[in-house]
């Protein structure tokens, strides 16, 4: 029996401020008084270094990296280089930027890899579309994706999972339990057939509207280990009480 500590992650994807970054200490004082949870912000590349300094010591990330260590990428970002300003964490293959970017799973591996190489711990999202659901292929497009998007296991650094389904990120439409049991079940049952052991102390996130409101019975279903939230991440007023719930 493995117990995973529940992990919630902060997208800020292209929002915040240095003035944003006040929100940070609140968080992390919820975070110490909660003690069983794992809290982790994820701000633009440009406010990495001032969220570090002003973190409370929660861990800040990025919400991508390029696979290669350097070179001429225009715009790019390597591991190494978050790494380097006191990142700990990184998104990769957000749904967003497999959609504005054209990020293909073969990318999105070679991320993982890159970040994993470095010890970053890697948050590799995954997600059907509206359409995938309505025609009932879901469960076949996360597998593929699964499958393809993740690397190897090695190492020290810390893969997690999380699953996003596009139609849910950013609506108020959030999945149903019985669907996120679903998916994440699948999920487990992939990643122990293809690690062993190791696949069941990955953990695996739900991400897609979560709020106050509804973060607790998301967290009470089965192989739900924590959330990626995005909106509701940008106040403490929105994070602490899915923290709370955790
Ligand atoms: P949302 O975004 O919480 O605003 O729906 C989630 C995400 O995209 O990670």
């Amino acid at each position: 029996m493995h117990v995973r500590r529940k992990l919630v992650v902060g997208n800020w994807k292209m929002n915040g401020s240095l003035a944003q970054l006040a929100e940070l200490a609140p968080i992390a004082a919820a975070t110490r008084a909660a003690s069983g949870v794992d809290v982790a912000i994820c701000p633009p590349f440009t406010l990495i270094a001032p969220a570090v300094a002003r973190s409370g010591g929660i861990p800040i990330g990025g919400q991508d990296c390029h696979h290669e260590s350097a070179g001429a990428h225009t715009g790019n970002v390597s591991a190494g280089m978050l790494k380097e300003v006191g990142a700990r964490l990184v998104v990769v293959g957000h749904s967003e930027r497999r959609a504005e970017q054209g990020e293909s799973d073969e990318i999105v591996r070679r991320k993982a890899e890159a970040a994993l190489a470095l010890g970053l711990q890697t948050i590799v999202c995954i997600g059907e579309s509206e359409t995938e659901r309505a025609e009932g292929r879901a469960l076949d497009c996360c597998s593929a994706q699964l499958g393809a998007s993740i690397p190897e296991l090695s190492g020290e650094a810390e893969l997690v999972i999380a699953y996003e389904p596009i139609w849910a990120i950013g609506t108020g439409r959030v999945a149903s339990c019985d669907d996120v049991r679903e998916v994440h079940a699948l999920i487990r049952r992939l990643l122990v057939e293809r690690f062993g052991d190791a696949g069941r102390r990955v953990r695996i996130l739900y991400g897609g509207s979560v709020r106050g409101d509804n973060a607790a019975e998301l967290f009470a279903v089965d192989d739900v280990d924590g959330a990626l939230v995005g909106g509701a991440s940008l106040t403490a007023e929105g994070l602490v009480p899915i923290i709370e719930a955790a």
